[in-house]
């Protein structure tokens, strides 16, 4: 499927199938914030359950924390959210929208790069396995040309972002002749700060409201609990503090779908280590992320990593863990190696010490973070776009058909199980329930008995379900039922006493994690 169709299609499948709706929708939509549907929660849940065992149960030294989305307002300060959260915006006069200026010139530096992919691809089509790609790239002059470009602007715009000069962003745009996308023109504005935050008012104006924020992320939530939980839980360096929960952001352009929201879900940890160790801490968690995302199945070529050019003022090392979504390779998950910038600054403007005592040394000093920071929301986005597909399948009658299925990985499948009786009388649909109250306890099973056996295969297909019994009359007489496999669509006769071990084979969350530790 082309890409850009396998990203319409997603967002249609997505809502048709009760995985995502458009938030406040017979209100005709809220811009960027959705829901989750029926099937939807249950995948998200899977995804969450699937990281913090992977964090919490398998690790004896993280602990994880529910930290509430108000905080106090100094927080932000310390943090250095309020006066460092921005985004550079600018707009078009003509055509009146609204850009992120880097992103702009992020966008244009890849039509560069695109270039270079193409003459690339060229070389590979007309030489074949005799193209050196490595000295192509070092000695053709179009290739050098493109490179040292995208070389060009990206040094500039590395700059003018540490430096905050929002001047020469926008002379970077005017230079590069950057037209707007939708109207072709290049009539624009100047370049401003925009804070992320959201404020809102707590208490009543009449008793003298103050101003407090939507946390932008919920990390703050760790490192402001980081003594509680260490004294309480009497933890020893290294150690971690897991959470998940919503994070709050006022994008200024929010858009594909659900990879950039303005209510997300994260899944961060922060790892607190010894001063001088954490270089090796962030690589063990790089290590240890990617084989995370790995072990789902998805092919591993959709995964890459990306070194932070620009390091966040709190950061010595940072990389992204990026994805091949429909629209290209994006940010999934950050690993950043945050030094003790925010426990001293908390320290700073709390007023209270935040450091750890040392017994083998006899010191106390302020540790060092490494945190890994995951977006739930984009997760899930990662795992329908790679699994979402569309199979040329041989009808009996010879035609042929196209099937729709989510390969979803297993274990983290919303339905487990659909039991489907033959026909809707002699006793099959009580056959078929009687299997459910047994496996209920174990599986989220589905009951159908709505159309033929081949449609309801199909619907439980593009729900991404691992697998579909069916009750026929046989099954009456020796209590074996046939058991259809989603990826093969094979279908085997086995005993209803052998189903439990079957499906659990399938799609335990234990073999899942045991491809990781
Ligand atoms: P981006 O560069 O895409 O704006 P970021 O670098 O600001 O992301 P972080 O602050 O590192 O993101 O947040 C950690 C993770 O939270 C990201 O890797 C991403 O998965 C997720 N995330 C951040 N912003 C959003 C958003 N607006 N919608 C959905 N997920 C988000």
């Amino acid at each position: 499927m082309a890409q850009d169709d396998l990203f319409k299609k997603l967002i249609a499948h997505a809502k048709e199938y009760g995985y995502i709706f458009q938030s406040s929708e017979i209100y005709d939509g809220l811009s960027a914030v959705y829901d989750y549907g029926q099937y939807g929660v249950e995948l998200k849940n899977n995804i969450k359950k699937y990281w913090w065992d992977a964090m919490v149960k398998m690790n004896e030294n993280i602990v994880g924390i529910d930290t509430a989305i108000f905080m106090h307002p100094e927080i932000w300060n310390a943090s250095g959210h309020t006066s460092a959260f921005n985004d550079p915006l600018i707009d078009n006069k003509d055509s009146k929208k609204r850009y992120r200026a880097d992103d702009l010139i992020e966008e244009h530096i890849r039509k560069y790069q695109n270039k270079i992919d193409k003459d690339v691809a060229k070389g590979h089509k007309k030489f074949g396995d005799s193209f050196d790609e490595k000295q192509f790239l070092e000695t053709n002059p179009n290739v050098l040309r493109n490179q040292a470009k995208i070389d060009e602007i990206q040094g500039r715009l590395v700059k003018a972002l540490e430096a905050d000069d929002l001047n020469e962003i926008k002379q970077i745009i005017i230079d590069c002749e950057i037209a707007d996308p939708v109207s072709g023109s290049k009539n624009w504005t100047d370049v401003r700060q925009f804070n992320l935050m959201f404020e809102t008012q707590l208490g009543s104006t009449a008793d003298g409201a103050s101003k407090i924020y939507l946390r932008p992320e919920t990390a703050q939530g760790i490192f402001v609990n980081y003594l509680n939980v260490q004294k309480t839980g009497r933890m020893k360096l290294p150690f971690g503090i897991a959470q998940i929960g919503k994070a709050f952001r006022n994008e200024i352009v929010a858009r594909q779908f659900i990879f950039r929201m303005r209510e997300f879900e994260q899944m961060e940890m922060q790892f607190f280590v010894k001063p001088g160790t954490e270089m090796e801490w962030f690589e063990y968690w790089k290590e240890m992320r990617i084989k995370w995302h790995k072990a789902m199945g998805i092919p591993e070529e959709k995964y890459r990593f990306h070194k932070h050019d620009k390091l966040a003022h709190y950061a010595n090392a940072a990389y992204d863990i990026e994805f091949e979504f429909p629209f290209g390779f994006k940010e999934l998950e950050g690993i950043h190696s945050r030094t003790d910038f925010d426990l001293k600054q908390h320290q700073e403007f709390s007023g209270k010490k935040l450091q750890y005592f040392d017994p083998e040394s006899g010191e106390s000093f302020v540790p060092y973070v490494v945190e890994t920071s995951i977006g739930l929301d984009r997760t899930f986005l990662s795992i329908l776009s790679a699994c979402l597909k569309e199979e040329e399948v041989k009808k009996e009658n010879g035609e042929s058909d196209t099937r729709v299925i989510l390969q979803i990985p297993p274990a983290l499948a919303p339905i487990k199980l659909a039991v489907l009786p033959l026909v809707k009388k002699d006793g099959l649909p009580e056959k078929a329930r009687e299997i459910i109250d047994e496996l209920k306890f174990d599986f989220i099973c589905q009951y159908d008995e709505k159309d033929s056996i081949g449609r309801r295969y199909r619907r439980q297909d593009a729900i991404g379900t691992p697998y579909c019994i069916t009750i026929d009359h046989q099954t009456l007489e020796d209590n074996t039922v046939t058991i259809r496999n989603r990826d093969t669509m094979e279908q085997e006769r086995v005993q209803i006493s052998e189903l439990a071990k079957i499906v659990d084979d399938k799609v335990s969350m234990k073999k899942l994690l045991k491809k990781i530790f």
